[in-house]
C-alpha cells in the first residue's frame, strides 16, 4: 500500500475524543516516517495537512464534559448524557449573599457525586426518588 493511499485509509469515530486523538498520533507517526525515509514530499505534506486539519475540525464539532475533581471526561453526543451521567451545580451569587456577584459551577461525574456529596455530609439531605 503506498503512503497516499495509507493517509487516506485513516478513519475515526467521530463521537469517540479518544479515537480521534489516537488518529492523530498515527498521522503523526506517519508523518515522521516519510520524514525519517526522506519521502516527506509537498504531496505528501498536503495529504497528512488535510487529513489532520479534517480531525481537528471533527475534535471541535464534538461537544465534551469533564467532572471539575477527577477530570474524567465524556463526549456528549446529546444533551441528555449530560443529564444523565453527570451533575452540574450552577449559581450566580447576588447582592447580599456570601459571594456577591460571583459565579460559581462545578460539574461531577457520577463517581465523584456519590464519594463527594451522596456518600457525603449532604448525602442525608439528597431526596431520592424513581424516574423510570
Ligand atoms: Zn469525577
Amino acid at each position: 500500500m503506498s503512503f497516499e493511499e495509507r493517509i487516506s485509509c485513516v478513519q475515526w469515530n467521530n463521537n469517540d475524543l479518544n479515537h480521534m486523538i489516537e488518529r492523530l498520533s498515527d498521522i503523526n507517526d506517519m508523518m515522521d516516517e516519510a520524514v525519517e525515509n526522506d519521502t516527506y514530499t509537498p504531496k505528501i505534506k498536503e495529504l497528512i495537512l488535510e487529513k489532520y486539519n479534517c480531525i481537528i475540525h471533527d475534535i471541535r464539532k464534538l461537544q465534551v464534559i469533564t467532572c471539575g475533581v477527577c477530570k474524567k471526561t465524556q463526549s456528549i453526543s446529546s444533551i441528555s448524557i449530560k443529564d444523565t451521567e453527570f451533575l452540574t451545580i450552577k449559581s450566580s451569587w447576588g447582592y447580599f449573599s456570601n459571594h456577591d456577584c460571583e459565579k460559581h459551577e462545578i460539574v461531577l461525574c457520577c463517581d465523584c457525586y456519590d464519594t463527594y456529596l451522596f456518600k457525603g455530609e449532604l448525602g442525608k439531605y439528597i431526596n431520592v426518588t424513581d424516574y423510570c
